[in-house]
């Protein structure tokens, strides 16, 4: 079987781009492992939020924002959207500061979304947060709806426009030909097209190796709390913080999600994942800090799932520089949601060859091929680093318990030598500072060649590995 363009993953990215490209005129076919929006599209937080937002990112999501007010005519379904705006707290002057400076930021660049607003209005917006609190910066039309109507209605559109979705069918092996791409899935079946759009989420790294053009995308597993039904508690605002990390939504049958960058351990091959108590602790203890009343709440239910993470928090959108044809859509770092509509637009006008109407030069595919990008992005954080011999050494990556005798940390490094770099991961015990002194603790050298991005997913897996072998 044959087609235009052949969609990896069934997820928002996949099905928003395949949408796209139909109404264009191209026939798709779509390619899922699970069902559609099993992963992170279905059960996201559902935040349809411009705040906060990467700078790099805003242009995307105020225009995805207009399109979120259209999606009764574009996918038949208002995916349960509405308005809660999003109100982020200062906790102090020094807070207050930081979100003065960010709105300065914004309006430097011409954009006005973001609003700070002083205590009264905070109470005007949220009458019971706690005292403590000194003002916030309020984008007053961010939404929030329902992730698991959304990718429904996303998929379910794809295939009113006559997209082929395959699925519980994984793509177990891809190749190029010269005509474009084969595909082969777990059924043992072969499909051909010219294009190929990798829109695998958290697998994105794993899936476009297999093309030969290894992306540094990571997984991560975002975690989430619901409470039981409750009596109005938030007056239809959503709260984030400006120093500590706590998101509160209130969802319209009463109950309030609670998250905002809590993960948990998981084993992206097997895909599972083990809630952290302690993280849900750590959310829960906040949340009451803010909101004195949510005392009592009760917790009804955690989740979470995979996303696929880079270290700068923005996505990587473009296709590729090492095989033409090849458009990667993935790496959305617990932010994708939102973004979805416009994405799939930009993606589709990429893939028919015609200049995106936003650039997306910000989320190049290959930008983490640059060392010095790399550094900046804080793949490897400077307060890790020790400069010795030409060595650097980087990025406490956890602390694992091996036979719950002895702490050990694990570290990822990167070791420079010219042009040459080196990467690996090692134990190091936590009262032995000295780091790199030498390489006894090594637990593993993957890499010793030129600068190559794909040792930064290698890095991830391995340490996925690690994180594994450390539970059991
Ligand atoms: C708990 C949580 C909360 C979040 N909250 C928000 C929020 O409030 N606001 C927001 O904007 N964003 C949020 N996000 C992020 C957002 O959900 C994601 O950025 C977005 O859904 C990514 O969509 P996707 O299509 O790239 O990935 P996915 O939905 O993960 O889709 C990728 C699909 O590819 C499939 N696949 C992978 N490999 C293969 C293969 N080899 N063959 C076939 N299929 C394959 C997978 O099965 C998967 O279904 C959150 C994410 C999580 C996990």
């Amino acid at each position: 079987m044959k087609a235009d363009v052949l969609i990896v993953g069934g997820g928002i990215m996949g099905c928003s781009t395949a949408i796209e490209l139909a109404r264009k005129g191209k026939s798709v076919i779509i390619f899922e492992k699970n069902i559609p929006g099993r992963h992170a599209s279905g059960n996201n937080s559902g935040g349809v939020r411009c705040q906060g937002r990467d700078i790099r990112e805003i242009s995307f999501a105020l225009e995805a924002r207009k399109m979120w007010d259209h999606h009764s005519k574009t996918v038949f379904s208002d995916c349960g959207f509405f308005v809660s705006p999003r109100l982020r707290l200062a906790e102090s002057d020094a807070d207050m500061e930081v979100l003065v400076k960010r709105q300065e930021k914004l309006n430097s660049l011409g954009y006005d979304h973001e609003v700070v607003v002083d205590r009264e209005e905070v109470l005007r917006m949220s009458p019971n947060v706690s005292d403590h609190i000194v003002g916030g910066l309020v984008c007053y039309t961010d939404g929030l709806a329902n992730p698991m109507l959304t990718s429904k209605a996303y998929a379910t559109t794809a295939e009113r426009e006559g997209v082929t979705i395959f699925s519980h069918t994984r793509v177990v092996e891809a190749t190029t030909t010269a005509s474009g791409f084969k595909v082969r899935t777990s059924g043992g079946k072969e499909y051909e097209g010219e294009m190929l759009v990798n829109g695998t989420g958290a697998w994105a790294g794993r899936f476009s190796e297999m093309l030969g053009d290894p992306l540094p995308v990571f997984a991560a597993a975002p975690t989430m709390m619901v409470t039981d039904r409750m009596p109005d508690m938030m007056a239809g605002t959503s709260l984030g913080l400006t120093g500590r990390l706590l998101g509160l939504m209130a969802a319209q049958n009463g109950t309030i999600i609670v998250g905002g960058g809590y993960r948990s351990p998981h084993d992206l091959e097997k895909e599972k994942i083990w809630i952290d108590p302690m993280q849900m602790a750590k959310a829960s203890k906040i949340m009451i800090e803010i909101l004195p009343g949510l005392r009592d709440a009760q917790m009804m239910r955690c989740w979470a799932a995979f996303e696929g993470c880079l270290a700068d928090k923005v996505p990587i959108v473009g296709e590729s520089t090492k095989v033409s044809g090849l458009f990667h859509v993935c790496g959305f770092s617990a932010h994708g949601f939102q973004m979805a509509p416009m994405m799939g637009r930009v993606m589709s006008q990429l893939v028919l060859g015609q200049k995106p109407e936003l650039s997306l030069d910000d989320f190049r595919p290959d930008r983490f091929e640059d060392a010095s990008y790399r550094w900046k992005a804080g793949c490897f954080k400077k307060q890790h680093a020790e400069k010795k011999n030409g060595r650097r050494a980087h990025k406490l990556c956890g602390h694992f318990s091996l036979n719950n005798s002895q702490q050990f940390r694990l570290l990822a490094f990167e070791v420079s030598r010219g042009n040459e770099y080196l990467y690996g991961v090692f134990f190091d015990n936590p009262g032995y500072s000295g780091s790199l002194r030498n390489y006894e603790g090594i637990a593993c050298v993957i890499h010793v060649g030129r600068t190559c991005p794909s040792q930064l997913f290698v890095l991830s897996e391995i340490i996925d590995k690690f994180a594994t072998l450390a539970k059991r």
